[in-house]
Parts: structure tokens; sequence; C-alpha cells
């Protein structure tokens, strides 16, 4: 780390959902390189939240992990709590927990429908209404919507595009109701990222190359850097928007 890194969110604190694995556990990385205390959530696999918070450690960082499962509105509401209690402040939301289950819609049941719904937006609702009870002027919301948020070419993922529309929707509303306060709402949309939930090795991988510009998947630390500049101070008139990176899939 050098001190330059570190000047960006040196004495910020930062909540990253899903920050145990893929693009979150990238991002909380990434935040704590840049010199903030990161939080992150979790649902069920506690050594891998564990691996993140020990890997910021050591390099020097300071990391909490809260198992808080984003369809649980009192765990995700007491996680911003444990957070603030044990930073003294919350600066930085980063929405990425996030779900798909991909399923032609017709088929897919009112369970599974709900569960999308419950993780990829309602758990939105409840993380940032409690972190705004806590976040001031230089704050930033970021969401991670997703590239099909604006045009979806994947059959069976309908519900899913759904609530990641209804994710850039909601960035775009708040940040006109917290503008005057100075923080910021974005949406940072991923394209096809590797992942546990979407590997590049996966059988659904060749048409989501096909449908990229640059004929790759994206690397979590892609989207984690562009994560990481929203939050920075060189960020601060950016708001209301829907930030793609996504290898050109919807050029
Ligand atoms: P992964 O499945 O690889 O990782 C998901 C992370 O979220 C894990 O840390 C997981 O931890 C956590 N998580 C999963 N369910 C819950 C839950 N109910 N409550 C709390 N935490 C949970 O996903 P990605 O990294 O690929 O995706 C991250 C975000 O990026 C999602 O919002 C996704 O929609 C979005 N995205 C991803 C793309 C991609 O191609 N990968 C493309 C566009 C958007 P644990 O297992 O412990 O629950």
């Amino acid at each position: 780390m050098t001190s330059t890194t570190l000047e960006k969110l040196a004495g910020k604190t930062a909540l990253v959902t899903g920050g145990s694995r893929g693009i979150g556990a990238a991002i909380a990385k990434r935040l704590a390189s840049d010199g903030a205390s990161v939080a992150i959530t979790y649902s069920k696999d506690a050594d891998a939240a564990g691996t993140v918070v020990k890997s910021i450690e050591s390099a020097g960082g300071k990391a909490l992990a809260i198992q808080a499962d984003a369809s649980n509105s009192e765990a995700v509401a007491n996680a911003v709590e444990q957070t603030v209690k044990k930073f003294g402040r919350l600066d930085v939301l980063v929405n990425n927990a996030g779900t798909a289950i991909p399923r032609p819609f017709e088929e897919a049941s009112m369970e599974e429908l709900d569960r999308v719904i419950d993780i990829n937006l309602r758990g939105i609702f409840v993380a940032t209404k409690a972190a705004l009870k806590h976040i001031g002027k230089g704050g930033r919301i970021i969401m991670i919507g997703s590239c099909l948020g604006e045009r979806n070419m994947t059959s069976g993922l309908a519900s899913y595009a759904a609530t990641k529309g209804a994710v850039k929707m909601l960035a775009q509303g708040l940040a006109r109701e917290v503008g005057d306060r100075g923080i910021t709402v974005n949406n940072v949309q991923p394209g096809p990222i590797d992942t546990d939930l979407n590997p590049a090795a996966g059988e659904g991988a060749t048409p989501q190359i096909a449908n990229t510009a640059l004929k790759r998947y994206g690397h979590v630390d892609e989207v984690a850097a562009l994560v990481a500049f929203v939050a920075g101070p060189e960020a601060g008139y950016i708001t209301g928007a829907n930030l793609t990176v996504d290898g050109g899939t919807n050029a």
C-alpha cells in the first residue's frame, strides 16, 4: 500500500453487502487498500468471509465480517449498526449482495421470484434506509446492478433483470432525495464477470462472451476499480448515474 492510495478513503468506513466472495470480496479488498475500514456481510460462508477479513488485516487494514442474510431485514439493519459501533461511522454503502435463479419465467415458482426480489431489491431498501441514518456529507451509496437492468439478451433471467432495472431506478430517484445532504447515489452495472454466480467456464458463458465487444469475461477487480472511483473524492459530482462495466455488452 502506498500513501497515495491510502489517502483516498483514509478515515472512512465502508459496508459491502455480500462481501465474502466474487465481486463483493474484490470491492471490499480494494476499498480497504484505498484506506477505508471495511465491514462485509455474508449469508452462509463464514470461512470465505473470514478469509477476506484476514487478507485485509494482513495488508494493514481494518475489517469486520457480519453474518446477515439480505432477505432478513432485522439482520441487515443490525449489520449497519454493528459497522457503526465497531468503526464509529459509515461513509460508503455498497449494495452488492444479489443472486439469480435462472429459469424460464413461466416455470419459476412464486417462492423463487420472491427470493430474487427479497435479496436483490428489498435487501437494498433495508440496508440503504439503515445506512442513511449514519451517512453524512460526502457519503456514497453504490448499487451493484447489472447490464441486464438496461438490456436483457439472456433467456431465463427476466425476473433477475426486473430487479436490476428496479435498482437502477432506485439509484436515480434516491440520488435526488439525498443530494442536498452531499450524498451521492450511483448504480454500477457489471456485465459478465467471472465469479461463482457466473463462471467463465460455465455452460452459459459462450453467448455472454459473444455479446461483449471485448470477447471476454470481466475480472472482479475491473468492477472493484470502478466502485473505488465512485467511492472516492474525485467522483463528488457524479450522482444518479448508471455506470456500466460490461466489456461492451450493451454497446
Ligand atoms: P457470487 O455468488 O459470486 O457472490 C455473492 C456474494 O454475496 C457472496 O459473498 C455471498 O456470500 C453473498 N450473498 C449471497 N446471497 C446472499 C444473501 N442472501 N445475503 C447476504 N449475502 C449474500 O456473486 P457475484 O459476485 O457474481 O455477484 C455480486 C453482485 O454482482 C450481485 O448483485 C450480482 O447480481 C451482480 N452482478 C454479477 C454479475 C456477474 O456476471 N458475476 C453480472 C452483473 C451483476 P454467502 O455465500 O456467504 O452468502
